[in-house]
């Protein structure tokens, strides 16, 4: 079929992004579904703050590629072999889908698939085929889901069924931003009731691990950021405190508020700043859990005496080392509940015509999740 597509041709264009346009608005073909794959007609897809840094460059993509990887919409079709889905469902389109058979996936870490990660650099599908092209050119796709499309040609397992009562612009934001930011609580640091929490960077995954921390009962949970119009909205979803990141002082009145520091800080923005931040303000035995993915080139120091002797640990998180089947229906029910009300991170709509001054204002950090309607 033909539709219309973001594709990003290069990587490295600089902003303003409305000028140098690193998404170009093309029809392009789309066949399938093949055997074992899923034709869904996106109805909603959020802009992530890791699409800006493929558009920067800071982690190499195979181009031209079909963007997006959070997304949601409806099962038109399916190909031959597939069950458990069916013409009509509603879907949230999530990265966090493994092969099932390699020893990740079997141990229940399907975000460290090797297939995943081999054919998420090829730009192809996890079963390995490629199902996009622009006037007869290979087209690739990213992180398997290209959701930056009026349609989607994808594989089961990326696909997670959601009640039909839950909007499909909320359900977007389940793919990428809440399953990193509520899984990076809930799976990888496992915070339980009376600890105390620090969120290192208040964007949509870091106010998503606020809600999330608020739903474990976390004692403190203390909001960090270096712009303070963050602050009251942190506030209304779970943070007990709130601290400039520019505050000479911040490690300090951290301590202060803490007694010495807390169990768990996130570091959501990966930059060198806000890792020296979280190890400032994790208590001794506490640990950081790093959420945020900088450059692939960057180099990160610690003060390593210090991790040994306050016996601290610093852990890498994954898309909140989810597994999607289990953790996005859990995380879904939250929303119904009004536990998790992640529609409040939604920062309005747009139509592809707009996906480039998109790019801009998450740059300038104005927004938090800006949704694109295909078909709007
Ligand atoms: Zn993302
Ligand atoms: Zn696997």
């Amino acid at each position: 079929m033909r539709m219309l597509a973001a594709v990003m041709y290069e990587q490295g264009l600089v902003a303003p992004y409305a000028h140098s346009r690193p998404l170009r608005i093309e029809e392009v073909d789309l066949e399938g579904p093949g055997p074992g794959e899923v034709l869904v007609e996106v109805r909603a897809a959020g802009l992530c703050h890791s699409d800006l840094s493929q558009v920067a460059g800071l982690r190499k993509r195979t181009v031209p590629v079909v963007m997006g990887h959070e997304g949601a919409g409806i099962v038109r079709e399916i190909g031959p072999g597939v069950t458990g889905l069916r013409p009509g469902d509603c879907v949230v389109m999530t990265v966090g889908a493994g092969c099932g058979e390699c020893r990740h996936c079997v141990g229940r870490r399907p975000v460290l698939c090797d297939a995943v990660g081999a054919s998420r650099s090829k730009g192809v599908l996890l079963n390995g085929y490629r199902r996009l092209a622009c006037q007869g050119q290979p087209l690739y796709h990213h992180s398997g889901i290209s959701s930056f499309a009026q349609y989607a040609v994808t594989v089961p397992g990326t696909l997670v069924k959601v009640d039909p009562a839950v909007p499909l612009d909320v359900a977007a934001m389940f793919g990428c931003a809440v399953v990193t930011g509520a899984g990076c609580v809930f799976n990888a640091a496992r915070v339980r009731a009376g600890r105390s929490v620090a969120v290192i960077g208040l964007g949509g995954v870091g106010l998503c691990a606020v809600m999330a921390a608020r739903i474990a009962g976390a004692s403190q949970i203390i909001g960090i950021d270096i712009n303070p119009d963050k602050f009251d909205l942190a506030r209304e979803l779970g943070c007990t405190h709130t601290v400039n990141a520019r505050d000479p002082h911040l490690a300090e009145a951290v301590r202060q508020v803490t007694g010495g520091g807390v169990d768990f800080a996130f570091e959501i923005s990966g930059s060198q700043a806000a890792l020296a931040t979280a190890l400032a303000v994790t208590a001794k035995g506490g640990e950081v859990i790093g959420v945020g993915l900088g450059a692939s080139s960057d180099l990160f120091a610690y003060a390593h005496t210090a991790l040994v002797s306050e016996e601290k640990v610093i852990r890498g998180s994954l898309m909140g080392s989810c597994v999607p089947q289990r953790d996005l229906p859990k995380y879904l029910g939250y929303f119904m509940e009004g536990r998790l009300p992640v529609d409040r991170l939604m920062s309005g709509t747009m139509g592809f015509e707009d996906l480039n001054e998109g790019l801009d204002k998450l740059h300038e950090g104005a927004v938090l999740r800006q949704i694109l309607l295909p078909h709007a």
